[in-house]
């Protein structure tokens, strides 16, 4: 391990904590942050933990204009015991180095951004919601900075950190979700940045999501940008479906985003001897299964929820009730299991929890 140095200033301004019952996802952030800068000819520079508070950034910053950004979503948890756990992050910082790739953003010290979190974390421990099912999620995000009106890499970025204590994703027991499958728009095309976690991949999801929203689906089910055929995922969650005890996941095909709960998911299936997939799934495909009473179980990986059942799949005016809108059995058992290594309540074989 190289020796980092990571200057911290403290707050001399702690703020409240919020009650844990009433954590609102996203809402509220710790009394710290990590920063550090990029300079090009000198590179990452100045890495430093420093009271949580607003940056001041030019108005003719990149970021504003042409969306050069990334971002990560990772989760701290509290034991029972008092041990913090992090649920496999070099994935998450591993991750954030392919989306700099895709956006041209320089490459970051994975161990020094592993480092920085960790210290990060301790200094607002605290900060850690105990209650079942409560977390500290984690923001990483690289904005580009340089001051210019011009379609290009920016020469100057900021890697920060911020950190919010978040409720548990199912307030009254864990609910299968409704979903639409999209006709209209497209979040991704072979090529595009589908597979780089970008802001512009989220912004260009709102229009398909308020419109699902409002005749009450919670998220919609993206196909791929060519075709309009192919299942590809959620929007932030990828997709699985057990269909005559079998496993299937669309294949990483490079308009996905490589979920470290999917893989994590297909890990442990492979573990318990479940038959797993990953390959291109047709919307057709779902269908017919479904028609043939052959569909059983259907769910969401990804950090927030860890795992949404999936009651109804909307396709073409036709409502797909899967397993009668209940959670699945093998749903259930991944869920439990999965945030069970996350929380230090059930063993780890596989050494994911730091
Ligand atoms: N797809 C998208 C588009 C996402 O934003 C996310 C959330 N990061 C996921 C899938 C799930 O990824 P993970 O399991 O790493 O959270």
């Amino acid at each position: 391990m190289k020796n980092y140095q990571i200057e911290t200033i403290l707050s001399t301004n702690r703020k409240p904590k919020p009650d844990s019952a009433h954590l609102e996802f996203g809402r509220t952030f710790t009394d710290h942050m990590f920063i550090m800068d990029y300079t090009e000819g000198t590179g990452w520079h100045d890495p430093r933990i420093i009271p949580y508070q607003p940056i001041s950034l030019d108005p003719s910053s990149m970021v504003f204009h042409y969306g050069q950004t990334v971002f990560e979503g990772l989760k701290a948890y509290l034991s029972e015991d008092g041990k913090v756990f992090l649920f496999r992050p070099d994935r998450n910082f591993n991750r954030l180095n392919h989306s700099n790739a895709r956006l041209c953003i320089p490459q970051i010290d994975e161990e020094l951004a592993l480092e920085a979190l960790k210290q990060l974390i301790l200094v607002d421990r605290d900060w850690i919601p105990q209650a079942e099912g409560t977390s500290l999620y984690i923001r990483p995000f690289i904005i580009s900075t340089e001051p210019h009106l011009g379609v290009a890499p920016s020469e100057n970025y900021q890697f920060i950190i911020i950190m919010s204590p978040v409720g548990s994703y199912y307030k009254e027991g864990i609910h299968p979700v409704k979903i639409a499958v999209e006709q209209q728009y497209v979040r991704a095309v072979a090529g595009g940045t589908g597979e780089a976690k970008t802001g512009g991949n989220y912004s260009s999801s709102l229009k398909a999501q308020e419109v699902a929203e409002k005749v009450g689906y919670s998220q919609v089910l993206w196909l791929d940008g060519r075709e309009n055929k192919y299942v590809e995922e959620v929007g932030s969650m990828n997709i699985f479906f057990k269909i005559n005890g079998q496993v299937v996941t669309p294949a990483l095909n490079g308009s996905i985003l490589a979920g470290i709960t999917r893989d994590s998911i297909i890990q442990l299936l492979k573990h318990w001897n479940v038959p797993v997939v990953e390959r291109r799934i047709s919307i057709d495909e779902i269908y017919q299964a479904y028609k043939d009473g052959v569909l059983e179980e259907a769910f969401g990986t990804g950090t927030a929820a860890v795992i949404s059942p999936i009651g109804e799949l909307l396709w073409k005016y036709e409502k797909l009730v899967v397993n009668s809108g209940e959670i699945g059995k093998l749903t259930q058992e991944l869920y439990d299991t999965l945030t069970g290594i996350q929380n230090g309540t059930k063993p780890d074989p596989f050494g994911w929890r730091i």
